[in-house]
């Protein structure tokens, strides 16, 4: 399999944007963009490990590959999840036998089609976004991939689809939540998500690392703040338990007791 097969265009794109990160790394300025140290198309892009990994563990649905590989055309393709991520992700939800998740940021819809491929022929994900440019970019591959009417896109702000589910009696329902927008939102997004989620269910967290800030806030960083608060709160939360890994950006997976 192989996991270059994108545009010269793409790799020059990806290859100068991770210049500029490790510039202003060793500058010790602030990066424009974050780095996604361990994510295999961005800061692990190169690494013959992740290479590796990729060839001997992918087992990526046609349709998959083929959105992951537009995604790579678009200018914000670093902010996509890694597919050795979302790959987990699914196998997770797939091992708690879920029928209902929730996606919290969508982009061009990557990990909602392997969720959704993930659950059962009547399984639900509620893909929460703003943006729908982005979110028509993958329309076409879950259509293909046979699993559309799974995904369940609600273009508003994700708090108030929450919202919504809580007042329409689905507490407690949801399997699987995966938290992936704006940061200052993590710890409503995190709240409202566990009222949804039964016992037994998975919170699975992005960007938790935020390639690396959180070990030193900057003062006005009010994104890395936020994330290493809730990284705080989570690490005392009883009504959890949880584990915080190295893959992508960091991710914390939280299980609801
Ligand atoms: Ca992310």
């Amino acid at each position: 399999m192989n996991f270059n097969n994108i545009s010269r265009e793409a790799l020059l794109g990806s290859a100068t944007l991770g210049l500029v990160f490790i510039t202003g790394y060793y500058m010790g300025k602030r990066r424009p963009y974050r780095m996604d140290i361990f994510k295999s198309h961005v800061g692990a892009k190169d690494n013959p490990v992740m290479q590796y990994i990729l060839d001997h563990s992918m087992r990526e649905h046609p349709a998959l590959k083929k959105l992951r590989l537009k995604t790579m055309e678009h200018k914000l393709n670093f902010i996509m999840v890694a597919c050795e991520q979302s790959q987990l992700m699914a196998n997770l939800a797939r091992l708690i036998k879920s029928k209902k998740a929730i996606e919290i940021g969508v982009y061009t819809g990557y990990n909602a089609l392997s969720i959704a491929l993930a659950l059962p022929e009547d399984g639900k994900v509620v893909a929460c976004d703003v943006n729908e440019e982005f979110t028509n970019i993958g329309r076409p591959f879950w259509k293909e991939a046979g699993v559309e009417h799974k995904i369940d896109l609600r273009l508003q702000p994700a708090l108030k689809t929450l919202d919504e589910l809580l007042a329409a009696g689905e507490a407690e329902t949801f399997d699987f939540v995966f938290i992936d927008a704006d940061k200052l939102n993590y710890d409503s997004y995190y709240e409202k998500s566990l009222k949804l989620l039964r016992k037994g269910g998975i919170i699975a967290i992005d960007n938790v690392l935020w390639s690396g800030r959180v070990l030193n806030p900057a003062e006005d960083d009010l994104d890395t703040k936020a994330i290493d608060k809730l990284n705080k709160k989570l690490h005392k939360d009883v009504r959890i338990t949880l584990s915080m890994l190295t893959v992508g950006d960091g991710l914390t997976l939280a299980f609801k007791l």
